[in-house]
């Protein structure tokens, strides 16, 4: 049974639902996404009596958890989501404006798709206190051109950059939906052969394929954070691994460049062998990774 009223977060309609064998209620609302409120009766009052700003804050929050379809979290008393409330009030204009291209991006299926919002609703996309603040990211994105919006009653369009920028991060930002691109890519790339071992389902989980040439690799999927690229350390770690395997490695990972030190240790490192040992791929989306897949 579920039954609407007010968000403690937002103030605005909220759809809420108990759950079995829990003191406590399930909150569905438009703007800030989904959260569990346990021992409402002991708890609601600290929400209710914050300040809105603080409030939106953990809109913020969890309008994100939301959106990047992570687990819906479970809140008791408010003072334990300080260094939330701190985190995302200190979000920069670079942050929020990404932010909001990476949604647009999500939902975005192709170049061109013109996106519906509602400032009232998305604004804890930009991580914004209210309507106006989302405004004002949107109208930076149109004017840095990443952003287009035609026409009054239209939505929003990508540009070109935009698109890019969007399409970098929409698999680049989040460990967990990087892997499952791989595992999916993995699995409709038609190797002739395939085995999962899902070694290190934590760190990496690695495959031993077959190609449709009759090549045989081990794929291991490494997620690596964007800011810092590809690292020589990093890398290194698998040259050991790939100097004991008879089978040749394949990286596939979302960083968007190996920097240039490690460019040139895994050239050295290659030299070693007849046939490259250690190879990288990069991509952003599944059909990225297969394409890359189907050409081994
Ligand atoms: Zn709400």
């Amino acid at each position: 049974m579920s039954e609407i009223s007010k968000c403690i977060l937002c103030e605005k309609d909220a759809e809420k639902s108990g759950v079995q064998g829990k003191d406590g209620y399930l909150a569905e609302c438009v703007t800030c996404g989904k959260y569990f409120l346990g021992s409402p009766g002991i708890f609601e009052g600290s929400y209710t009596g914050m300040p809105r700003e603080k409030r939106a804050m953990i809109s913020a929050y969890t309008r994100e958890l939301f959106e990047r379809g992570e687990a819906t979290p479970e809140f008791g008393d408010s003072d334990a989501l300080k260094e939330i409330i701190t985190e995302y009030e200190n979000k920069t204009l670079d942050e929020k404006l990404e932010n909001l291209i990476w949604y647009i991006r999500k939902k975005s299926s192709q170049f061109g798709d013109s996106i519906s919002w509602d400032a009232g609703k998305d604004y804890p996309i930009t991580y914004s206190l209210s309507p106006e603040g989302f405004t004002k990211i949107r109208d930076l994105a149109m004017e840095k051109d990443l952003l287009d919006w035609p026409a009054r009653g239209v939505g929003l369009r990508l540009k070109e950059e935009g698109w890019k920028m969007g399409t970098d991060s929409v698999s680049l930002k989040n460990d967990k939906e990087f892997k499952e691109i791989i595992i999916k890519a993995v699995h409709n790339a038609n190797f002739s052969h395939y085995n999962g071992l899902y070694k290190n389902l934590e760190e990496e989980i690695v495959f031993e394929v077959t190609t449709a040439k009759g090549k045989k690799y081990i794929i291991v999927a490494h997620y690596w954070d964007p800011e810092k690229g590809l690292i020589s350390e990093q890398v290194g770690k698998y040259f050991n691994r790939t100097r004991k395997s008879e089978i040749p490695y394949i990286i596939v990972t979302n960083a968007s460049g190996l920097t240039q030190e490690a460019c040139e240790d895994l050239e050295e490192f290659n030299k070693i062998f007849e046939e490259k040992k250690l190879l990288v791929i990069f991509g952003s989306n599944e059909d990225e990774f297969i394409k890359e897949f189907l050409n081994l």
